[in-house]
């Protein structure tokens, strides 16, 4: 895992300060090592599309960490004496490049702190799929077309959700054994025509296997929708999200909190699918990411 470090300390807040310590982190190295002994660091410092980083900021004397990529605000975690994290997610359709990250904070003396750090998304090659299908298995009515739009409003209304608890703790699990079916990321392109990429990856599952939650979370979403069946959405804060789709049934209740590991539903085949298995999907900033990335993802600064 590549990490990359670079410290900058502001104690003047005038414009000339400012200028001059841009002008010095421009200069700098990203090894470039601070006088002081405030830090942000990513890791991995390069991400796949759909992978998750997780910035690391430390300071001795550090009391608030905030932070946001594209207006879109970051929400950091204390983990220990001096060290705040966050998770960031990179969508999958991310284009690859740089993109800027900018990390706010303020130290007991209520100085404020500003930094920048670039982050390098690389291009990942996903899975691709040619099917060929009969037109009528595609077709979709009106009416169809209608509740399906309203499903996404809904599901894209809770991506909005900013939650700024955080729920989930330590690793996350796999919601059942199952190995994969259908990969994170694959482009299925049907009769010709390129469809969005698989938001999610599909776990081997037999009718009515027991689902169980990643982690500590609560359930925003508990609804049969068209495509993916009956759905469970769990929030666990902080704009993390994990969704559980095609089940056959709900074992929990809308707004009812769950722990890591409880049975949630059981795995099924509802919604647009053509055998038993789950969609296991996880977002994170609005960004969809791969979920396996969140098995080794801790909440507690290490
Ligand atoms: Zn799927």
């Amino acid at each position: 895992m590549e990490s990359l470090s670079a410290g900058w300390k502001t104690k003047n807040k005038t414009g000339a300060g400012r200028f001059l310590a841009l002008a010095l982190c421009l200069l700098a190295s990203p090894s470039w090592a601070a006088s002081h002994s405030r830090t942000v660091s990513l890791a991995p410092a390069q991400v796949f599309q759909g992978g998750i980083v997780r910035i690391t900021v430390s300071g001795e004397d550090l009391e608030e960490v905030g932070g946001f990529l594209q207006n879109r605000s970051i929400a950091f975690f204390p983990a220990q004496a001096g060290v705040y994290f966050a998770l960031l997610g990179v969508d999958l359709e991310q284009k690859p490049g740089a993109l800027e990250i900018t990390v706010r904070s303020k130290s007991k003396d209520k100085e404020k702190w500003e930094r920048s750090v670039l982050l390098r998304i690389k291009k990942k090659a996903f899975a691709r799929e040619e099917l060929t299908v009969p037109p009528s298995f595609d077709r979709i009515d009106e009416a169809a077309r209608k509740r399906i739009e309203k499903e996404q409003e809904t599901l894209d209304r809770l991506w909005a959700l900013a939650t700024p608890r955080r729920l989930w703790d330590g690793g996350f699990l796999q919601p059942l054994p199952g190995g994969i079916s259908s990969p994170f990321g694959l482009r299925r392109v049907i009769n010709g025509y390129p469809r969005s990429p698989h938001g999610g990856v599909d776990l081997k599952a037999s009718l009515g296997a027991e689902v169980r939650a990643a982690n500590h979370g609560r359930v925003v979403l508990r609804e049969e929708f068209f495509f993916s069946g009956k759905s469970i959405v769990l929030d666990h804060g902080g704009g993390l999200f994990t969704m559980y789709f095609h089940l056959s049934d709900f074992a929990v209740e809308q707004e009812g909190l769950v722990r890591k590991g409880d049975v949630i539903g059981r795995a099924g085949m509802s919604g647009r699918v053509t055998g038993p298995h789950l969609h296991w999907g996880a977002r994170l900033n609005g960004a969809r990411v791969d979920p396996f990335e969140l098995l080794g993802a801790t909440g507690n600064g290490q």
